[in-house]
């Protein structure tokens, strides 16, 4: 053979080898490796065409999201390896289920969708559910976690893929509230819950700039003499329609958007401006901060939250910062680096809500917290059940041999507050004492405070305060 016909063979066998690999890693780029399903962006780009097509010819698709209903439990009760036996059951069901045409994919953890272009989507929603309510066997033990699903039609609901996914986890979203092991289909009554977040979210992203997030201050008393030694830093939105609005009419969607950190920032830094004067001047030693869990999620959460602290005029050893148990049981590596980058630098961390989530109390002991704040549910109940007391009695014992300091929240009545000082909580915080108030307000009153500390936010006045 002459030489360059094998020259030629040669790279011709060549080109092939590399297009076959070239395929197979393609292939590997687009599959979920444990189900061997189709994997979020391969779906996604092909819902994209498929909507393409179909605006085209006039056709439609419909997209369901499905969501196991109960995996997190099967995953802690039996392990990871059993809900990984379990999520691969759950794609060969959706495989063998699925029809010509139909386009099935594992897009997350326990989620997966599906694309249909023919069928009523009613009937198909339904016989999903049917089908991943099937019991299943894994070592021995009869699991059934179910399913929920959500959909969205083009063109009936959105035009756009983006839309459509929205509306799907939406209706998703709805049933799942609802307890799960159902479907639901995008409907007028999520296309007005729709609009109002438009609304909501085009407003609070022109609030940011427009200077209207602002810090609203509530005291945190000393328990001993009832002086005022701290305050928390609560955020308020003044809207120029609706009026001052509390967290929970905006933070959630803030968190949802992803702007929670902006908020958290313009917070952190207006709260600081006002609050480092009443520092220096002694009226207080303490200033606390709410972090969203999204923002530890960010690594560089701590490293960032020191850098915006050194341009402002408030000590780090004043600086605490408020964090939720839930997220720190996420990622305790993570969470312990935080802790540790800003313990570092003198700012001190709060565990907030503690006593309404599953308190892990082994998990959160190793870490270096150096402040509990009790939950308003556990303080609501205090001076009226018995039980509760010895609980309560009972954690504040317990924080201090392990020289945690304890916070009581949402005082409302005289009667915790006495049980709360007896018991030796150290600080307290609530409606009993002062509501959360404007910054003017706030120095007021600690100019009041430090001129007559028995004055309005006197101890409980059976145990008078020394003064
Ligand atoms: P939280 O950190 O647990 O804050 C305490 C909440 O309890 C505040 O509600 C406060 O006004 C309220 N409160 C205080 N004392 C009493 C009382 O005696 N009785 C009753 N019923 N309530 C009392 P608020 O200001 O509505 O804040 C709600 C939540 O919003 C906060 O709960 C916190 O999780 C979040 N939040 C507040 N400000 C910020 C912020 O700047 N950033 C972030 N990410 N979250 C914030
Ligand atoms: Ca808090
Ligand atoms: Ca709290």
């Amino acid at each position: 053979m002459p030489d360059s016909v094998q020259k030629l063979a040669a790279l011709t066998a060549r080109v092939a080898e590399l297009e076959s690999e070239r395929a197979l890693t393609l292939r590997l780029a687009q599959t979920d490796s444990l189900t061997g399903l189709v994997n979020r962006g391969a779906f996604t780009a092909e819902l994209c065409e498929r909507l393409e097509a179909a605006k085209q010819d006039g056709g439609q698709v419909a997209l369901f999201v499905i969501d196991l209903d109960r995996f997190k439990h099967l995953n802690d009760t039996l392990g990871h390896h059993a809900g990984d036996l379990f999520l691969a059951e759950v794609g060969e069901r959706l495989r063998c289920d699925t029809e010509p045409g139909e386009l099935v994919a594992r897009t997350g953890g326990d989620e997966f969708a599906l694309i249909t272009t023919g069928a009523d989507p009613a009937r198909r929603a339904q016989r999903l559910v049917r089908l991943l309510a099937q019991p299943h066997m894994i070592y021995g033990r009869m699991v059934s976690p179910g399913a929920s699903v959500g959909v969205a039609v083009y063109p009936d609901n959105a035009a756009d893929a983006g839309d459509l996914q929205r509306f799907a986890d939406m209706a998703l979203y709805r049933v799942k509230l609802k307890g799960g092991r159902r479907w639901s289909a995008f409907d007028a009554e999520l296309r007005d819950e729709n609009t109002r977040r438009r609304t909501l979210e085009a407003e609070l992203r022109r609030a940011i700039p427009a200077g209207e997030i602002e810090p609203w201050f509530q005291p945190v008393i000393d328990s001993r003499d009832g002086r005022i030694m701290g305050v928390e830093v609560l955020v308020r939105w003044r809207h120029p329609e609706q009026g001052l609005l509390a967290p929970a009419a905006f933070v959630p969607m803030a968190e949802e958007l992803g702007l929670i950190g902006r908020i958290d920032e313009a917070v952190f830094e207006a709260g600081c401006a006002r609050a480092a004067p009443w520092v220096k001047a002694g009226l207080i030693e303490s200033v606390s901060f709410n972090v969203s869990p999204r923002d530890l999620m960010d690594p560089s959460f701590s490293r960032k939250l020191i850098g915006r602290l050194g341009k402002t005029a408030l000590p780090p050893t004043a600086l605490t910062v408020e964090i939720t148990e839930t997220f720190l049981l996420q990622d305790l590596a993570l969470s312990r680096r935080h802790i540790e980058r800003l313990n570092a630098k003198g700012v001190r961390i709060a565990l907030d809500d503690f006593g309404t989530g599953y308190s892990n109390l082994r998990a959160l002991m190793h870490l270096p917290i150096q402040t509990v704040k009790l939950d308003r549910s556990l303080i609501c109940d205090v001076a009226k059940d018995q039980r509760v007391a010895k609980l309560v009695a009972s954690m504040l014992h317990a924080a201090r041999a392990l020289g945690v300091r304890i916070v009581a929240e949402g005082v409302e009545e005289e009667a915790q507050a006495i049980f709360l000082r007896a018991a030796g909580c150290d600080r307290m915080q609530g409606y009993w004492f002062a509501r959360p108030m404007p910054a003017d307000q706030m120095e007021m009153a600690l100019k009041e405070s430090r001129a007559e500390p028995s004055g309005r936010f006197a101890a409980p006045p059976r145990r008078r305060a020394r003064g």
